[in-house]
């Protein structure tokens, strides 16, 4: 008789709260740069809580380890970060103030983006008296739309891993996804055909991997070592390359300073364009999709000039 009424109740809850509408806690995520919260976002759903540590106006080779960033550590289930040493300065600080064992390096909730592509401009010699903010190759991987696609792959595994009794709506928002991203990225790949070989001068070098994929030409970068402001004679340089090398445009970040930027411009009327560089970045890059979308528009309309 006890064995009838208990299997009533059991039937009748599951009736009642059916598991997938039973209150699971959430998976807590802190991404160290708003373009892998952007895509925590978009595998995660609603079985996230996504915390970004910086914006998209905020430069994150450069942020304190505030107290509210370090609560968020706590929490965190997984930190996603470009990595790379790209957060060595704050990063590391956060993660010794309590981060859980399961963040820690090695272990699941631990995605560093720079680990699992092919990172670009490793330097053959690492001298970092020199203040190099880059000694282990360039950092920002995002810009090439293909490893937001394989980082979409290793944060669903991980969420899989992690929380594996909702791994199979992690799977089902990767899919679509990828689905998505595949045809977007098939669109942008025809919109850069007519951008290549166009001839750029940055002022950060943080676009490698955005050139690399779409074509672009990097004629030199205002900074002459990464992290650390150009100097009088370097700018006597760019100056001499920008006149003799067509160059079409001089990209720069939202964060970083304007004024050699505007300096050059000045000098040589060759036009000056920020580019979104991370979702946020500019008004209508709100999410992946459009951050690629804008920064190829922008692009165009500086080809597009006579
Ligand atoms: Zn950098």
């Amino acid at each position: 008789m006890k064995a009838w009424y208990t299997t009533l109740l059991v039937v009748t809850l599951g009736a009642l709260f059916p598991l997938s509408a039973v209150a699971q806690e959430p998976v807590r995520i802190l991404a160290c740069e708003p373009e892998w919260a952007a895509l925590a976002e978009e595998i995660g759903g609603d079985d996230v809580i996504v915390h970004s540590a910086t914006h998209g106006r905020q430069d994150a080779h450069h942020i304190r380890a505030r107290p509210s960033l370090i609560a968020k550590v706590r929490l965190a289930d997984i930190v996603f970060c470009s990595g790379a040493e790209l957060e060595v300065g704050w990063l590391p600080v956060l993660m010794q103030r309590g981060a859980r064992r399961i963040v820690q390096p090695g272990q699941p909730g631990h995605i560093m983006a720079a680990d699992h592509v092919e990172v670009m401009e490793r330097p053959e010699v690492i001298d970092r008296s020199l203040g190099d903010i880059h000694p282990s190759g360039n950092p920002h991987v995002h810009l090439d739309p293909r490893n937001i696609a394989t980082l979409a792959d290793v944060l669903a595994n991980r969420l899989a891993r992690i929380d594996p009794s909702r791994s199979d709506a992690y799977r089902e928002r990767l899919a679509s996804f990828q689905s998505r991203w595949a045809d977007a990225m098939a669109g942008w790949q025809k919109r850069t055909e007519r951008l290549r070989g166009m001839k750029v001068i940055v002022h950060h070098k943080a676009w490698p991997y955005l050139l690399h994929w779409s074509g672009l030409k990097r004629v030199t970068a205002l900074e002459r070592v990464s992290g650390i402001p150009p100097t009088a004679s370097h700018l006597a340089e760019v100056f001499e390359l920008a006149r003799n090398s067509g160059t079409k445009v001089i990209i720069r970040a939202p964060f970083e300073p304007v004024d050699a930027s505007d300096w050059l411009f000045g000098k040589t009327a060759i036009p000056v364009v920020e580019l979104p560089f991370t979702v946020g970045g500019h008004p209508e890059a709100q999410d992946l999709f459009s951050l690629f979308d804008v920064t190829l528009t922008l692009l165009e309309e500086v080809q597009d000039r006579p």
